[in-house]
């Protein structure tokens, strides 16, 4: 890049053909020698100044699968120009195609530095699997990589809900068919005997009411509220000294039916009070049980629909509302076996649904591999 930058540099003083030789030479030295100290100036400033990238890795509508689209799940990228943002990569949610998604930025498995669930639905949860799997055929001896989600919550109904038993068990179908050791033997050197799950070092924390730090590295921090969507969920927020973000998940608030003051979270809106972007899964109200898509009223009650997200997003003070894991997902027919009101939705009508809110940041309608950077290029 910088080889680049002085090339052209020194190519403009070609342009200066019609002075006489030697002042021209002189005066070129000199354009050269200016350029090339204010480039290094440049590169110094620019190597220093941190910064950060949010990508969408899959904003599908859901279990279902939808034209392509990977299941939820974001990369939160931080560093510096010099490393092209990319000194540390962390990854919230696994949903179904991220490591195909992740290919695509040129981020490979190994190179991730903690994984964060929100909560154990399959939709966030079955390209984990992949992940870790592809990880430890190449990078089988370890280190281990953090995984980072709630401890084991026991449902009202009496079922637990267990992340580190999805993490330690994430290999056991590859063990059972015979593979784990079929490609251990192989490889005995560079691929443990227990597959994946050897290299998962899995950090669980109690939800709570309030944020708490649950995870930190150099000056990236990572805090964690308990939220509502099924038990165990979790939001988060990543501090940075380029800005910060917050996941959502899939958080709905903890009155489950109208009547209510939003749909939204009051815990996650406490974690996003002067954040800079929020990351959040969303429902159109056009889903609404009384509108008529005859969506089961919990289901839709339980996420958070776009215009309160706006609200939302405009009470705590953020610059961006990026919406995932859109329900129904744009140019759906139907969202599962529940018909669209009025028909397939467009990006403009999301849009739309937040602005009724009155919030005037940016929106972005997500897409997979949607991106915002900061600060702004
Ligand atoms: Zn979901």
């Amino acid at each position: 890049m910088k080889r680049d930058r002085s090339f052209r540099a020194a190519g403009s003083s070609g342009l200066l053909c019609s002075l006489g030789e030697s002042r021209l030479n002189q005066f070129s030295i000199a354009i050269v020698l200016v350029s090339s100290v204010w480039l290094s100036i440049a590169a110094v400033t620019a190597q220093a100044a941190p910064c950060l990238i949010v990508t969408l890795t899959g904003t599908g509508p859901g279990p279902g699968a939808f034209n392509g689209l990977a299941g939820p799940g974001t990369l939160i990228r931080y560093g510096e120009d010099g490393n092209d943002c990319g000194a540390m990569k962390l990854q919230f949610d696994v949903g179904r195609g991220t490591t195909m998604r992740l290919s695509q930025l040129g981020v490979f498995p190994a190179q991730l530095n903690g994984i964060f669930f929100t909560h154990m639905h399959t939709d966030h949860t079955e390209g984990f699997a992949d992940l870790v799997t592809l990880r430890w055929f190449f990078n089988g001896a370890g280190p281990k990589i953090d995984v980072i989600c709630s401890a084991d919550t026991v449902s009202p109904q009496g079922f637990t809900v267990s992340c580190r038993k999805f993490t330690t068990h994430i290999g056991d179908a590859f063990i059972q068919s015979g593979e784990i050791a079929q490609r251990h033997s192989e490889d005995p050197k560079n691929r443990t005997a227990g597959g994946p799950a050897d290299l998962i070092h899995t950090i669980t924390f109690e939800p709570k009411e309030e944020p708490q730090v649950v995870w930190s590295s150099g000056d990236v921090k990572v805090s964690a509220i308990r939220s509502t969507h099924i038990v165990g969920h979790v939001s988060y927020r990543v501090e940075t000294p380029a800005g910060s973000v917050v996941i959502g998940g899939d958080a709905g608030n903890d009155v489950l039916a109208p009547p209510r003051a939003s749909s939204t979270s009051a815990q996650v809106e406490k974690l996003a009070t002067g954040a800079d972007i929020i990351v959040h899964s969303t429902i159109h109200p056009i889903m609404a049980p009384d509108k008529g898509s005859e969506m089961f009223a919990y289901a839709f009650y339980r996420q958070s629909t776009a215009t309160d997200l706006g609200a939302m997003a405009k009470r705590a003070g953020a610059k961006y509302l990026m919406l995932t894991h859109l329900i129904p997902a744009i140019g759906a027919e139907r969202q599962g076996p529940w018909t669209i009101p009025g028909g397939p939705l467009t990006e403009a009508d999301y849009r739309r649904a937040v602005e009724e809110s009155g919030f005037t940041g940016n929106i972005i309608v997500g897409t997979d591999l949607a991106t915002v950077h900061l600060p702004l290029q």
